[in-house]
């Protein structure tokens, strides 16, 4: 299933393997930002490592 992400536009497909950060990146947009489902893997792990080293209060 073809999806476009929110944040960089991009064409994505919502049901492709992802990686270890994307499945954190996920996790935090269920739980944090509620937008899960709407970003491509791209943008999930970019996000992840940016609150990886600016919101430790995630790092469990
Ligand atoms: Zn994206």
């Amino acid at each position: 299933m073809k999806k476009i992400c929110g944040i960089c536009s991009r064409s994505f497909d919502a049901a492709a393997e992802r990686s270890e950060d994307a499945k954190a990146g996920e996790w935090l947009a269920e739980e944090v930002w509620q937008d899960a489902g709407t970003l491509c893997p791209t943008c999930l792990e970019i996000r992840t490592k940016l609150v990886m080293m600016y919101c430790h209060e995630y790092n469990t």
